[in-house]
């Protein structure tokens, strides 16, 4: 299934990405939530230098700001005015309840490209009732992204994915096909941290652990070929891109998969169609690098890259005939074209030999006690 898939080229200084974790501590309850730290804000310089540290070990497109809740840091504006004078690209993960009208304009004039939100059934917080339904749960999303997207930032959307439950692919993936506003998705696996009885190591010389196997859990194993099987099942599409594990080449812990969302103006349903990556995407991926020296990471929308996309990828090893088909459906009607990027997360795992296999070399790592380390076991080292 990875056979047409492009195999993400980044590796140890040429990662394009990170994440920055300024804050622990949130104004929302979370179920399953990783952030197991005690609440604490970190000191304005703390940040600068995990920041320089980032930047002097990989080469930067764009960076994340997690926390705990980010907007909750009294510092953050000064973070993204530090970030901003490095030449990276800013992104935001947020759990959407203080992005005002007021603040979202802020945080636009500070160059934030990106707000990943992070709302979800199960979480405790003041703007939705206690047991609020998923149609209560999505209203709320959909009027958050609404309001990030007329910002002019672009919307991610986050969600947490069971063995046992993969319908809830279907719900978010259709959801963000069905709201405009949204242009990235990402979907984790679900992975039982609390089972972690030990973990050592750092990414150069890697990470052992230990689990406890005697800790009840709801944890199925879940990983990104039961993902493929289902998206291929479900919807026909195909993997656009993927990262590899620090141990196995093709054991995919990263699947991306790219759509084009065409929404008709008349209010006719969203028409879609699943891109196939082909040479021109290597080219694209070389010719950034060479040229700006770095590789790219976050890609702003642009409709009239867009349709080029659409026309020249079917000619250089994509899908033409797919392309070349949903463009005539498109055609002759007057609406919006977006390209609405789903990527699935498998996070780190300890194997049967106790070594911790993860996302080769971790775009999502953040710094722990001046170590760069994979995030989603950031807490457990
Ligand atoms: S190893 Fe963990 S933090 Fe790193 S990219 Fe994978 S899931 Fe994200």
């Amino acid at each position: 299934m990875l056979k047409n898939a492009l195999k993400l080229p980044w590796r140890q200084e040429n990662v394009p990405h990170c994440l920055i974790d300024i804050i622990r501590g949130c104004n929302v309850v979370c179920e399953n939530c990783y952030n197991t730290d005690s609440a604490h804000v970190k000191p304005l310089q703390e940040v600068k230098d995990e920041i320089d540290l980032m930047v002097k070990h990989r080469k930067l497109h764009s960076l994340a700001i997690i926390g705990g809740e980010p907007l909750l840091h009294p510092k953050l504006d000064e973070i993204l005015e530090y970030v901003n004078s490095k030449n990276i690209l800013v992104e935001l993960f947020s759990n959407g309840l203080l992005l005002t009208e007021k603040r979202l304009e802020e945080l636009a004039k500070l160059k934030v490209k990106l707000i990943f939100v992070h709302i979800e059934k199960g979480q405790i917080r003041k703007d939705l009732p206690i047991n609020a339904t998923e149609d209560e749960v999505k209203e709320l999303r959909y009027k958050i992204a609404k309001r990030v997207h007329n910002a002019g930032i672009e919307v991610g959307t986050i969600f947490t994915s069971y063995k046992d439950d993969m319908h809830s692919i279907n719900i978010a993936l259709e959801e963000a096909i069905a709201e405009r506003s949204m242009t990235y998705l990402i979907v984790t696996l679900f992975r039982d941290y609390t089972r972690f009885n030990t973990l050592k190591g750092d990414m150069e010389k890697g990470f052992q652990g230990s689990i406890d196997f005697k800790k009840k859990t709801d944890e199925v194993p879940y990983s990104n070929f039961d993902v493929m099987k289902y998206m291929h099942e479900q919807y026909g599409f195909k993997p656009f891109a993927f990262l590899s594990s620090n141990r196995e080449a093709y054991d995919p812990r990263w699947v991306s998969y790219l759509l084009a969302v065409f929404y008709p103006k008349d209010g006719g349903e969203p028409i879609y169609h699943s891109i196939k990556s082909g040479y021109l995407e290597k080219f694209y991926l070389f010719a950034h690098y060479t040229i700006k020296g770095k590789y790219p990471f976050f890609q702003e929308q642009d409709e009239k890259k867009a349709y080029a996309l659409l026309k020249l990828n079917g000619l250089f090893g994509g899908d033409l005939k797919g392309n070349r088909a949903f463009l005539k459906r498109i055609k002759k009607q007057e609406g919006e074209l977006k390209l609405l990027r789903v990527l699935f997360q498998a996070p780190a795992k300890i194997d049967s030999d106790g070594t911790l296999s993860y996302c080769d070399t971790c775009p999502d790592a953040v710094v722990k006690n001046g170590k760069i380390v994979p995030a989603c076991v950031g807490d457990q080292l």
